[in-house]
């Protein structure tokens, strides 16, 4: 393919971001460009606060050479975290390092008109208390615990809550804040976070297929395949708590039909098996308490419930041959009975060479995997080349373009 003699300002900036070039000499002989389309482009760059200019480098002699570096502090992105009872949110910096965060105490079944205002509402004065002006605010970030329509952010079918079926989440945060509003499924943010942190704290190349599950009252999993997260055709990618297990013993699911992994393995199917052996259990975070307690029954159905996800992301593992599956969620905080089992029958029953380097791990972010996944997402719509450009386009002219 022939190299196009003009690089747009967002892939110089890609350039740049990605660490491959620090200097106008670096970009043009990456690019081709001459120096003066180069200078042009990074002035663009310099004035949308995108990138900022260093001279204090190591002098050789003469005059000390200017380094060029993503300018991570060059704006914020919001993020909201909608769970089933309460809203995580943050204020994050162009990396997703988070710079202010607060907790809103928030039952997602009074509805989305109860919720998210109150959320945008908190975001408002996290950004206010944060001292950053409103117009740094590059983005927001949204997930909630079910499928969306990532093209117009609009929930797609049940989230098993009334009143959420195709709700359009952005406008809740385009009433205060002007910015593209990114909406994705919960367990998508948290696959994204995930996948940049380990790559990140693991020091190693990112090889692109990871695997992430969330094992919590239900069961999902995201799928990172060639460095992109899939989300099917319609969003339903990686509902693994609904694939059917090997005798599971006519166990009915939320879904309505029989055997699911979540039936027999979610956090809901154990809290309602311990119930009726007679112990009190208050949510999956009672289960987690009786087995930090050395209630057997309660650590013998984690173990069995590990087993049973085995079962299932074998066949995971077949079909997408992952370098990292990463256990998260609540079912997390008991990982080591959870993955004993998990771990037994995965590697029983996938094959050599699918399982020869697969490393199994936890998740690293925990709780704050969907926070930081939302900022993660949005940042990397945000910052992208092709974006970089748009809000380019957009910007007052300073100049005529020259080349
Ligand atoms: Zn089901």
């Amino acid at each position: 393919m022939r190299r196009h003699a003009l690089a747009p300002a967002g892939e110089v900036f890609r350039l740049i971001r990605g660490g491959e070039a620090a200097t106008r000499a670096d970009i043009a002989s990456l690019t081709g460009m001459s120096r003066t389309a180069v200078a042009l482009r990074v002035s663009q760059l310099l004035e949308q606060g995108l990138v900022v200019e260093r001279t204090d480098g190591p002098s050789t002699g003469g005059r000390p050479p200017s380094r060029l570096e993503f300018h991570t502090s060059g704006g914020v992105v919001l993020a909201a975290s909608m769970g089933a009872s309460r809203a995580q949110l943050a204020v994050c910096d162009l990396t997703g390092k988070i710079l202010a965060e607060d907790d809103l105490e928030a039952d997602i079944r009074e509805g989305p008109d109860a919720v998210l205002p109150e959320a945008a509402g908190r975001l408002e004065q996290l950004l206010a208390g944060s001292a950053h002006a409103r117009d740094t605010v590059r983005g927001v970030g949204v997930s909630v615990p079910g499928s969306v329509d990532v093209e117009t952010g609009r929930t797609v079918s049940p989230l098993v809550l009334p009143g959420w079926d195709g709700v359009a989440i952005p406008p809740y945060f385009t009433n205060h804040f002007a910015v593209p509003v990114l909406v994705d499924n919960d367990v998508n943010v948290m696959t994204l976070g995930e996948y940049r942190t380990q790559y990140d704290t693991q020091h190693v190349p990112p090889v692109g297929d990871l695997l992430f599950v969330k094992a919590s009252t239900g069961i999902g999993a995201g799928i990172m395949s060639g460095g992109r997260l899939q989300r099917g055709a319609l969003g339903a990618a990686g509902e693994i708590g609904h694939i059917r297990v090997c005798d599971g013993g006519g166990a009915v699911c939320r879904c309505g039909n029989v055997d699911c992994l979540e039936a027999v393995a979610g956090g809901w199917a154990l809290v309602r098996r311990l119930s009726e052996s007679g112990r009190a259990v208050d949510g999956v975070r009672g289960v987690i308490d009786l087995v930090r307690a050395g209630d057997h029954e309660a650590l013998r159905l984690v173990r069995e419930a590990g087993r049973r996800i085995g079962e299932v992301l074998a066949a995971a593992v077949n079909l997408l041959n992952p370098a990292f599956v990463v256990i998260g969620g609540d079912l997390a905080h008991v990982y080591d009975p959870l993955v004993a089992g998990l771990r037994e029958v995965l590697y029983q029953r996938s094959t050599t060479l699918a399982t020869r380097y697969l490393q199994i791990l936890p998740s690293v972010l925990e709780e704050r995997a969907g926070i930081i996944g939302c900022a993660v997402m949005v940042l990397e719509e945000v910052l992208s080349p092709r974006s970089i450009d748009t809000a380019l386009a957009a910007a007052p002219p300073r100049s005529i373009a020259r080349q």
